[in-house]
């Protein structure tokens, strides 16, 4: 997945750490002497001096040849020519395989019944310049996990979708009840769509990428230039991912075949109405059919239209069915075996599965990946921890080859997993990273270390001066102020998620973006011809990807203390804290101010009088919470940190201490979870991370205390904050642990 509003939410991005005055050069590297940063060093010269962009787009060109989703045969094609690079370079390879759930279309049908009559084409044109787009493999345009269903109703405008645009339409007075509506994609992850449509009482869901998002208002469309083809459509699943991730059929288990199996009709992640995506050139008709009140300005997108809210008279007939059918899943497994502590893994992974041919989403980042794997199974010695390739199927109908993965090898993942670095489809321009608060410093050291393609400085100093120029207030602030830029939480959208919120393994996510906009994602036009024009011609940012992330690979296999940091952690967690208070504040005075211009009959002249038809309701005012145990526990692990940053500064450590520090640091993270997880997903076990229940993509800190208030459950934060406080005072206690083993010379 990973698209490209997906990559807005992280662009706040990443860690400058204190580098900015260091200079790292020829410095220390985190986790490792004076003597043996510098063999470090010498080993990513040679580990560069392999990387060849060549190998890249050869890669992508046998990879993305041909369709390949998850039970294709181009897919199974694909797994052996991956499984065989990886043998061929000394890899040992397993195939992971799993009877998962995959339906596809069997009938979609799409009519416009009145005023006029119009049937939607559905269908992607084939371009005469590029090949790819003529085969007859192509999966056609469709939402994997929509419901069979023919309904026929009214339509509503419902601009993205999202939640806000639903009160929009109630002071509208327009209720969505037994109507279909229409929503453009973006704003969300699109599963929220068919979602928030449902529980209005929608009966059904349309989708389309409107040329103001994704189309000719953003530039020429392909193929003379790389955005949206009129006929183009954004395929993807809308299972619940806020909920679990996986099979929808075995939640929690993998979904081998002796696996228990809900029903189809009793998987809680299955969306409740039917849902069909479709190109703006359909979506044109439908949207002109509609009258009612005229849309708000910046709900109108950028047809040559009116754009109007609807109910009707556009009445329409939406008819879908699928082929329920299960289909075996193979992710490639590649382990190459740490010559000192084969038991602690450092994990590398990028999906392989596309909706069709995938050279943008995800060949991209896998072609990196497997650059990687060549360079690092090429360097003498062999890594001190072992590093495991995977090469993920089935991502796209829901994370499921990784997330099938992780739950069959649950336990032996959460003794040795130290990390899991994800990428999936990458482009050019700018340094995107997420991940564990832990991982700052470290990756922003790396960050400082790769050099920029195109204009010769550090990819970090890249991101600097692009936020210098463009960043928000309070990222320009941290920049000034303490030369830090945060390093993104992660969100959901791609694989790290089953190891991060599910298992509490430390996870970043990688990839280059900013500088290949366009239109091809999830369609028929994501092909090499497509790539290799617009996204990354000559595959230089796929060089730089793969020294980013072979880099980070190599040091934590090598790393003689593992690189973690509790400092900036402590820091960022006391950060989601102020938000909330913020928040919390803001929620307050805002009700206040509506409730008052009720009170004073002020509020019709204070709206739009258009946006004020529905009648206003009177809420009930926010509570004054109490945030005393939270604050108490973020200031006990910052104190807990900052003693241990002394230790380590000042302490040794013998081989059998070291051993037992290493294991502390990277388990860290495991006490970041609540074994009972969030309410109502109790998968998502992460307290301080999980994508937002009603926005899917992005980041939702301290997930329990801030969706909470955002819902105005305020008799749930108390129990929240008592949680979040427990997962922290339990860090802190792993924290005490790991100074005490250094040994400090009193002296000192
Ligand atoms: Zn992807």
């Amino acid at each position: 997945m990973s698209n490209s509003s997906g990559w807005v939410v992280w662009v706040v991005w990443a860690a400058l750490g204190s580098f900015c005055d260091a200079g790292w050069a020829g410095d220390r590297l985190l986790g490792f002497g004076a003597a043996e940063s510098q063999a470090q060093r010498a080993l990513e010269a040679s580990y560069d001096a392999l990387l060849d962009p060549a190998d890249l787009e050869r890669w992508m060109r046998t990879l993305s040849e041909r369709p390949h989703h998850v039970g294709s045969a181009h897919g199974q094609a694909n797994v052996d020519y991956l499984a065989g690079l990886f043998e061929q370079w000394g890899y040992q390879v397993r195939l992971a395989r799993y009877d998962v759930l995959f339906p596809t279309p069997k009938r979609r049908r799409l009519r416009l019944l009145e005023p006029t009559s119009f049937e939607a084409s559905l269908d992607e044109m084939p371009i005469a310049e590029d090949q790819s787009t003529a085969s007859d493999e192509v999966l056609p345009p469709y939402n994997a996990f929509s419901p069979n269903g023919d309904v026929t109703a009214e339509l509503v405008f419902v601009n993205y979708g999202v939640q806000e645009d639903y009160e929009q339409l109630e002071r509208f007075g327009i209720d969505v009840a037994g109507k279909v509506v229409i929503a453009r994609y973006g704003r969300a992850w699109r599963g929220i769509k068919p979602k928030l449509a449902a529980d209005h009482g929608a009966i059904g869901t349309i989708i389309y990428s409107d040329p103001a998002d994704d189309g000719y208002a953003r530039g020429d469309v392909y193929p003379r230039g790389a955005f949206k083809h009129p006929s183009g459509v954004q395929r993807g699943s809308v299972m619940e991912l806020p909920v679990f991730a996986g099979d929808v059929l075995t939640p929690g288990v993998a979904a081998t075949g002796r696996a228990r199996r809900l029903d189809v009709a009793d998987s809680p992640v299955v969306a409740k109405i039917p849902v069909l995506p479709i190109s703006y050139a359909d979506a044109q008709p439908l949207l002109e059919a509609l009258a009612g009140p005229v849309a708000p300005a910046d709900w109108r997108g950028a047809l040559p239209i009116t754009y109007h809210l609807g109910p009707g008279p556009a009445k329409v007939r939406l008819e879908v069915e699928f082929n329920w059918d299960r289909v075996e899943a193979r992710n490639v497994i590649a382990t190459l075996p740490g010559r000192v502590i084969p038991d602690e893994w450092i994990m590398r992974g990028n999906h392989h599965d596309a909706w069709n041919h995938g050279a943008g989403d995800p060949i991209s980042g896998l072609v990196a990946l497997l650059a990687e794997a060549k360079a690092v199974a090429a360097q003498f010695p062999g890594p001190a921890r072992t590093i495991v390739y995977a090469a993920w199927d089935a991502e796209e109908p829901g994370l499921i080859g990784s997330t099938e993965w992780v739950e069959e090898h649950a336990r032996e993942l959460t003794r040795k997993a130290v990390v899991y670095f994800n990428t999936d489809g990458s482009g050019r321009g700018f340094l995107r990273m997420g991940g564990s608060g832990t991982l700052q410093p470290f990756l922003a050291q790396i960050a400082a270390d790769v050099v920029d393609p195109q204009t010769g400085v550090s990819v970090a100093e890249r991101v600097a001066a692009w936020v210098k120029l463009n960043g928000s207030v309070k990222q320009q602030a941290e920049l000034n102020e303490r030369g830090v830029l945060r390093l993104a939480p992660l969100g959901s959208g791609s694989d790290y998620t089953p190891f991060l919120q599910h298992l509490g393994i430390a996870s970043a996510n990688l990839g280059f973006g900013g500088e290949n906009a366009g239109g091809s994602y999830h369609s028929l036009y994501d092909t090499f011809a497509h790539y290799t024009r617009f996204g990354d011609p000559g595959f230089h940012y796929g060089v730089a990807l793969a020294q980013v992330a072979g880099r980070a690979t190599l040091r934590m296999a090598n790393a003689e203390i593992l690189p973690f940091d509790f400092s900036a952690l402590a820091d960022n967690i006391e950060s989601y804290v102020d938000e909330i208070a913020e928040l919390v504040e803001k929620l307050r005075e805002d009700t206040l101010e509506r409730n008052g211009m009720i009170d004073d009959g002020t509020f019709r002249l204070a709206l739009d009088p258009r946006e004020a038809l529905g009648a206003p309701r009177r809420e009930d005012p926010v509570p004054y919470l109490n945030f005393a145990p939270l604050h108490n526990a973020v200031a006990a692990l910052t104190s807990a940190s900052a003693a241990y940053g002394d230790a380590a500064a000042a302490g040794t450590l013998d081989d059998r201490r070291r051993t037992q520090l290493n294991q502390l640091l990277f388990k860290s993270e495991r006490t970041l979870l609540d074994e009972r997880g969030l309410r109502s997903r109790p998968w998502y076990r992460h307290q301080l991370y999980a994508p937002g229940y009603y926005t899917g993509y992005g980041a939702k800190t301290l997930p329990a205390l801030r969706e909470a208030i955002e819902q105005r459950e305020f008799d749930a934060v108390d129990e929240a904050v008592r949680r979040i406080a427990g997962t922290l005072d339990n860090l802190t206690g792993t924290i005490e642990s790991a100074t005490k083993l250094w040994q400090v010379d009193a002296g000192n």
